[in-house]
């Protein structure tokens, strides 16, 4: 008798039919699905995409070259090198960030005393070439010129929860 119903429900295509009912009750259901890349899911404020060195409001760069960051990299991600200007102010000569080895804790941006190195909320980006995963201090300070607006109300939002 089991046998008999097993050819039956094969001949009927049961199974397939049992896959369709499930298709066709989601079929016009509230869609989860987004059509990336032009469509994007909110992204929280505090998240750690790509990092950026931001420059103060008339031009001049923030980071002060104290090597806290580094000193403070779990991951020995971060390289800088700095000497004094002939102002007698200290900035960086060179400043890089390996994203081969970063492991995005936000480590460095939570060390900085003056808001220099963040995390923006930029998590698509890739690389063509052997090398690009170092980011240079002035592609840093480009990313930052570019998303400075977001990268302001995003740290302001930040400190308004905290
Ligand atoms: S996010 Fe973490 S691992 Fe990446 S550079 Fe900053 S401190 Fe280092
Ligand atoms: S980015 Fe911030 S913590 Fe790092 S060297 Fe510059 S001022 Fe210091």
């Amino acid at each position: 008798m089991q046998r008999l119903f097993r050819y039956i429900k094969s001949f009927s295509l049961w199974d397939l039919l049992k896959g369709l009912r499930l298709t066709g009750r989601f079929l016009y259901g509230r869609k989860t699905t987004i059509q990336y890349p032009e469509e994007k899911t909110p992204v929280s404020p505090r998240f750690r995409g790509i990092h950026a060195l931001r420059r103060y409001a008339n031009g001049e760069e923030r980071c002060i070259a104290c090597k806290l960051c580094e000193a403070v990299c779990p991951a020995l991600a971060i390289t800088i090198e700095a000497e004094p200007r002939d102002d007698g102010s200290r900035r960086t000569t060179r400043y890089d960030i390996d994203l081969f080895k970063c492991v995005y804790c936000g480590l460095c941006e939570e060390a900085c005393p003056v808001d220099a190195i963040v995390l923006t909320r930029h998590q698509d980006y890739h690389m063509e070439a052997r090398g690009e995963n170092i980011l240079t201090k002035n592609k840093l300070l480009a990313i930052g010129e570019h998303y400075e607006t977001e990268i302001a109300a995003d740290r302001q939002a930040d400190k308004d929860y905290r």
